[in-house]
């Protein structure tokens, strides 16, 4: 009996790999339409390959996902981040665990990963075929027939799609042909560009805990914020972008962003250290003596928008100044006008949707034998290695249900 694999990404090696350890007996093999394999594993966390996240407990991984954590959070467990860890180790991958939870081959480069599964690939006896691109398949009494972009067919009883995010939706429309329900592709984890903001001499400063919110809107990204030269960055933004990837997309993404520096502290907190400074250092000038421990450029920036003197002693700030400091501290708001791609890690929200699969086998309803996984269907994650671990614990649940 015959599995076909079609995508030689992660999730495609991932799937056929697992398979074949599982039923030795199948012919597993994978098509690929382009000359390469592997080649987002290549570049993936710069080079480095964030392959998954260490994160402890199961709610804090399936938490990762804006869309399709939910169901991943029943796969999880059955096969999580540690088994894949477990997994790497038993094949000879070293990981490193580094102090944000991100999980690194500990050569620090990719290669090793898909060297690892190409010699997985030849030692299973699993067949890559490249330049074999799949334009659709129709379903017969002995299983499916895949038509091939050459004009070539081939046979099979089990199919696995895992053909990555398609950012335009005309890339799915043969899905659609098939009755399949397609959620609207649109980009995730994406900077934010403030063309109007005066924030360019910010650039490189880091605030470790700040928390981002849209306008108008419940979303949140918390962490470190990096001021780039186009906008803001980092972490927080990141979380952002990805949990509000299709509501930024309706806007245009213009839109403003309210941040608080100081990771959460309202009101209350601000106007007691406030104090506390006024009868500790009352004749310190403010500009010198920030008590909030926020990097000094943009403490100095922030005075100036509030055009608070910053030559003035702390004793001389009257009520209003103080209420503004309030404001700015844990209310700023910044206009946002488009948007950059993050080179470390982008992804694609959206794509085939989860109602038309059996979410415990990944399963099409609509042709049993027939397989949907990666990020060509409506799941993604965060940054961090949770987009190579959805395609990981996809994976192995689909080789878990075959035969
Ligand atoms: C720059 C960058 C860095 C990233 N870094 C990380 C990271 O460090 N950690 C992390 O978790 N995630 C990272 N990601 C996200 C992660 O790479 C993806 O989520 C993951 O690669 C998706 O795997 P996939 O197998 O579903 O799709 P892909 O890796 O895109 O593979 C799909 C394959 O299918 C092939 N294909 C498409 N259509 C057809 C067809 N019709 N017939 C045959 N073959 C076809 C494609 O050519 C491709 O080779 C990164 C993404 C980018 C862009």
């Amino acid at each position: 009996m015959k599995v076909v694999v079609v995508g030689g990404g992660a999730a495609g090696f991932f799937t056929a790999i697992q398979i074949k350890e599982m039923h030795p007996d199948l012919e597993v093999m994978i098509l690929e339409k382009s000359k390469k394999l592997l080649s987002k594993v290549k570049v993936s966390g710069g080079g480095r390959c964030n392959v998954t996240n260490a994160c402890e407990t199961i709610d804090e991984l399936a938490s990762a996902y804006p869309r399709g954590g939910r169901h991943l959070r029943k796969l999880f467990g059955r096969f999580n981040n540690h088994h894949m860890m477990e997994w790497l180790e038993s094949k000879g991958v070293e990981c490193e665990v580094y102090p944000d939870n991100c999980v690194f081959p500990k050569v620090n480069d990719s290669q090793i990963i898909i060297d690892l599964f190409l010699k997985e690939c030849s030692r299973l006896g699993i067949r890559i075929q490249t330049e074999t691109g799949v334009v659709s398949f129709t379903s017969n009494e002995s299983g499916y027939s895949l038509k091939l972009l050459n004009g070539g067919e081939i046979q099979t009883k089990y199919l696995v799609f895992a053909l990555g995010g398609q950012p335009k939706e005309s890339g799915l429309q043969w899905l659609k042909d098939l009755g399949y329900q397609i959620e609207s592709p649109v980009p995730s984890l994406f900077t934010f560009n403030m063309p109007q903001e005066k924030t360019a001499d910010l650039m490189g400063i880091v605030v470790e805990n700040a928390i981002a919110k849209i306008e108008g809107e419940k979303l949140e990204g918390r962490g470190p914020l990096l001021f780039t030269h186009w906008g803001m960055s980092g972490p927080a933004i990141l979380m952002l972008s990805a949990w509000g990837a299709r509501i930024l997309n309706e806007k245009n993404y213009e839109f403003k962003v309210r941040i608080n520096w100081l990771d959460g502290e309202g009101e209350a907190y601000v106007r007691s250290q406030i104090q506390q400074k006024q009868a500790i250092d009352p004749k310190k000038s403010i500009k010198n003596q920030n008590p909030f421990q926020l990097p000094n450029r943009l403490w100095e920036f922030l005075l100036k928008k509030l055009e608070i003197n910053p030559e003035n002693k702390w004793a001389e700030i009257g009520s209003k100044s103080i209420n503004k400091l309030i404001n700015a501290l844990t209310n700023d708001t910044y206009q946002v006008k488009g948007k950059t791609t993050f080179k470390e890690e982008f992804v694609t929200c959206g794509g085939v949707s989860l109602s038309n699969l059996n979410m415990k086998t990944m399963e099409s309803k609509l042709h049993p034998g027939v397989f949907f996984i990666g990020e060509m269907i409506d799941i993604d994650g965060i940054t961090g290695g949770y987009n190579f671990q959805a395609c990981w614990t996809e994976a192995w649940t689909v080789a878990n249900s075959i035969g």
